[in-house]
Order: C-alpha cells, then sequence, then structure tokens
C-alpha cells in the first residue's frame, strides 16, 4: 500500500487530471458545490477551493432526523473554518414538511415512492432553482466511480438504456438554460479512495448512510460489486470506463431536440406539463 502522503498526491491529481479531461470547469466559472455533509461533496469542496475555483456552497437539509442534523452541522462548521459561502435550503422552510413526513402523507394518498426517489426529485429541484439565480456556470456533485458504476449496471440489468445515456462526468441529455450544467470532478476515483483520502484528510464528516437510503435493488448491485472487488479491485472503474466508450453513442442515440417544457405551475423546467417536484407536491395538498 502507497504512503498516505503519496496517496493523497495521486488522488488530488486523479481528480485534476478528470476535470482537464472531461473539460469541466473553465477557469472563470463560478461554481456551487451541492453539499450533504458527507465525505464525497465535501472532498469535492475542499479540492475545487485548493484548486483555486470561485466556489459556493448550497446544502439542502431534508430534516432526516439526527442523521441531517449531525451532517448539517459538520458542514456548517466545515464552511465557516474554511471561509466558504453556504447556502442553506431546508425542506420544513420550503415545503411545510420533512421529508419522512412528505413520504408518509403521499403513502396515506397511496402512493408508494421510495424516499430517495422524492428526496432525490425535490434536492435537485430545489438546487437547480437556486444555483440558477446566483447566475453560477455549474453545479458540482460529488458523485464517484462507484456511484457511476452501480447506477450504469441497474439500469443495464434493466435494459434501461436511455437512463444511462443520462449519466456521465457531465450528466444530462437536455442542454436548456433553465439547467445549470452539473459535473462529476470525482468521477474517476473511487468509495474506498474517497474515502481514505477524507479520513486522511480529517474531513469533519460521518460516514455511515443515510437511514432513508433504503434501495433494495442498489443494495443488491452495491454489495454484489462490492464482494466482486476482492477478486478484482478494479471492478467499478473498468465499468465506467467501459461506459465512456459507449456514451457517445448512447448521447447520439438517446439526445432530444424536443424544448424543454416549462412547468405551467412553479415556472422551472418539465418532462410534462408539470413538472415532477409539483406533481409531487400537489398528492400533499
Ligand atoms: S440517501 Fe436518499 S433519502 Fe437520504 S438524503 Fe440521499 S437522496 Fe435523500
Ligand atoms: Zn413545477
Amino acid at each position: 500500500m502507497v504512503s498516505d502522503k503519496e496517496f493523497v498526491k495521486k488522488f488530488e491529481q486523479k481528480v485534476k487530471n478528470t476535470i482537464k479531461k472531461f473539460n469541466l470547469i473553465s477557469p472563470k466559472d463560478k461554481l456551487v458545490v451541492a453539499v450533504s455533509g458527507g465525505k464525497d461533496s465535501t472532498a469535492a469542496l475542499y479540492l475545487l477551493k485548493k484548486f483555486g475555483y470561485d466556489v459556493e456552497a448550497v446544502t439542502v437539509d431534508a430534516v432526516i432526523g439526527k442523521y441531517t442534523k449531525e451532517n448539517r452541522k459538520n458542514i456548517e462548521k466545515y464552511c465557516k473554518e474554511n471561509d466558504i459561502n453556504l447556502h442553506i435550503i431546508c425542506f420544513r422552510e420550503v415545503f411545510g414538511s420533512s421529508l419522512c413526513h412528505i413520504q408518509s402523507l403521499l403513502k396515506q394518498k397511496g402512493l408508494n415512492l421510495r424516499s430517495c426517489a422524492v428526496c432525490g426529485v425535490l434536492r435537485r429541484y430545489l438546487i437547480n432553482k437556486f444555483v440558477r439565480k446566483t447566475n453560477a456556470a455549474k453545479v458540482v456533485t460529488g458523485h464517484n466511480a462507484s456511484d457511476e458504476a452501480q447506477v450504469y449496471l441497474m439500469n443495464l440489468f434493466k435494459n434501461k438504456q436511455e437512463m444511462n445515456a443520462r449519466l456521465g462526468p457531465l450528466p444530462g441529455l437536455i442542454r436548456s438554460k433553465l439547467f445549470v450544467p452539473r459535473i462529476k470532478p470525482l468521477y474517476l476515483v473511487t468509495e474506498d479512495e474517497v474515502e481514505r483520502y477524507s479520513k486522511i484528510m480529517n474531513f469533519p464528516v460521518k460516514y455511515g448512510r443515510c437511514p432513508c437510503a433504503f434501495d433494495a435493488y442498489r443494495n443488491y448491485i452495491r454489495n454484489f460489486l462490492n464482494e466482486y472487488k476482492e477478486i478484482n479491485p478494479g471492478v467499478h472503474l473498468n465499468i465506467v470506463k467501459h461506459f465512456l466508450k459507449e456514451l457517445p453513442e448512447l448521447r447520439k442515440k438517446f439526445e432530444t431536440s424536443k424544448q424543454v417544457n416549462v412547468c405551467k405551475k412553479c415556472g422551472e423546467p418539465a418532462k410534462e406539463k408539470t413538472c415532477r417536484a409539483c406533481q409531487i407536491l400537489s398528492h400533499l395538498q
């Protein structure tokens, strides 16, 4: 095993190379890092600041009990100590309810959606809306190679190649000024590498999983890859590299010239007449 010093140097170089290879950032870009208080987004925030980019951070507090309370406290402390402007958006202030309450209301109406499905839609909605107003060029997320490999396989096994066409270091199929482009600078480092880096750097983060992150299918793929990693340590990265080779074809096949709709309720981008967030929220009334 390489020494911590050597590991840190290589890790940082890999992230720098990823930004360059996929042309993720222009020197004058203003960036907003979507942070959760976890290791991945904290590492992305730390590195982009270290590389000299103009960064701010935004966090969405979904109010998931002790879990988000601790994460929020950690990221607030981190940003304060590192002189980073942090914007906090809270479910309770915007929607009047926590994620768990929203979900139980949906359940009462017969809508059995996974927590991450509800949370993911509402978070992306809030972040895109907020960042567009700041005139930032890009939203940065902390997705790493292991996340990408898992999602790629999940879509592949369900033959949902259109969903895979939306992945990549610069995800999304539709380019519209209503969507702030997202970028993933940790795209070519694995979860294990991010964890080691985060521990060496002593980031104030918690390493457990979100208590609402129950997704049997995702867990199955995650465990399967982690088990297989024992005999093939490069499996996550190999899947991502294979995927990158087929991505241009997938994009060509599924890219749409269709104009994105504007949600008739809130004015945010939408696939249908109303956006997914408004569709979810309409069940709460
Ligand atoms: S793991 Fe799922 S429920 Fe938990 S914060 Fe992330 S998206 Fe929300
Ligand atoms: Zn809407």
